[in-house]
């Protein structure tokens, strides 16, 4: 079994956009308005990561007792502004506040995280658009690893906006024959075995198990669960590395990827 590590990757990224930066001057506008932990680390992760590459990044943190009137308004600030090209807003989003509500204040130019549902439809209809970095860092890697797509059943598990959706229009962007299976699949584990790559984009720590995964698939573990010990875990059992051909580590594999495609994005608005 291989392990398809993002790390090598991601440097690769972000070497290429640290040398773009450098003509382009990006700037980045994160909002967020929670007190979630997992949240912060990776509000902090995106700051840090943005600085490292020469990419300016104002986090506007509206705690989480914002309203969705109140983050709306923190949007049109950077959406409006030319200085600054690129603007995300960080989930979760507090009690009561609808993202979708909110991702249409983002101009599509802007939203180099794929958030407003005309970059997702424009992707749906094979237009030029920011796609989520989630769900653009799965493809990128396999591609990265020499995965061939073409002509392959591809079985995502997961159905939200920002992976699961994404993931299938990316994945067949590049030929592959794609399933798309969440909480209300019949028999979860006859689908995923028929998966050549096998996506997991759930949320739950260990879901897919040794008898998910047809001997020789390459697997794809988007999870990020936090462990009781700090840690991460997959949603694919450690054991699947038994039976893949390929394997995704938590963390280090879709991670890094994902970071480092957002600021190749913000770059990307900002030489526009
Ligand atoms: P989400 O919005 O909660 O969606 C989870 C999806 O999984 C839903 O479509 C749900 O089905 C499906 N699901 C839940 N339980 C299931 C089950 N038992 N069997 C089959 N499908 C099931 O989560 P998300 O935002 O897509 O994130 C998914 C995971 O990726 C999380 O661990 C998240 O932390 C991680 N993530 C990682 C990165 C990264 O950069 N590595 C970025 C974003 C997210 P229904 O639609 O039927 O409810």
């Amino acid at each position: 079994m291989s392990e398809l590590s993002g790390r090598e990757l991601a440097a690769a990224i972000r070497a290429d956009v640290t040398a773009r930066a450098a003509v382009a001057h990006p700037r980045l506008a994160v909002v967020t308005a929670t007190d979630d932990g997992g949240s912060a680390w990776y509000v902090r992760s995106i700051a840090t990561a943005a600085a490292k590459v020469g990419i300016a990044c104002d986090v506007v943190d509206l705690g989480a007792g914002a309203s969705a009137r109140d983050i709306a308004a923190a949007l049109r600030g950077p959406a409006g502004d030319d200085a600054v090209h690129g603007v995300v807003l960080q989930t979760p989003l507090p009690a009561g506040v609808a993202l979708e509500d909110l991702t249409a204040e983002i101009p599509p130019h802007k939203d180099v995280d794929g958030a407003n549902p005309l970059s997702l439809g424009r992707l749906a209809a094979g237009l030029p658009a920011f796609a989520p970095a989630t769900a653009e860092a799965v493809v990128t890697l396999l591609e990265h690893h020499d995965v061939a797509l073409a002509g392959r059943h591809a079985v995502v598990v997961g159905r939200s906006t920002v992976v699961g959706k994404p993931a299938l229009h990316l994945l067949l962007d590049r030929n592959a024959t794609v399933t798309v299976a969440h909480s209300r699949t019949t028999d979860l584990a006859a689908v995923t075995r028929t998966a050549d790559v096998l996506v997991a984009a759930v949320g739950r720590a260990g879901l897919i198990t040794p008898e998910h995964v047809r001997p020789g698939a390459v697997v794809v573990d988007v999870g990020t669960n936090p462990t009781e010990d700090g840690g991460l875990a997959g949603d694919v059992a450690p054991e699947v590395a038994s039976v893949a051909s390929g394997l995704t580590p938590v963390p280090g594999g879709v991670g890094p990827v994902t970071t480092a495609l957002l600021l190749r994005h913000t770059v990307e608005a900002a030489e526009r």
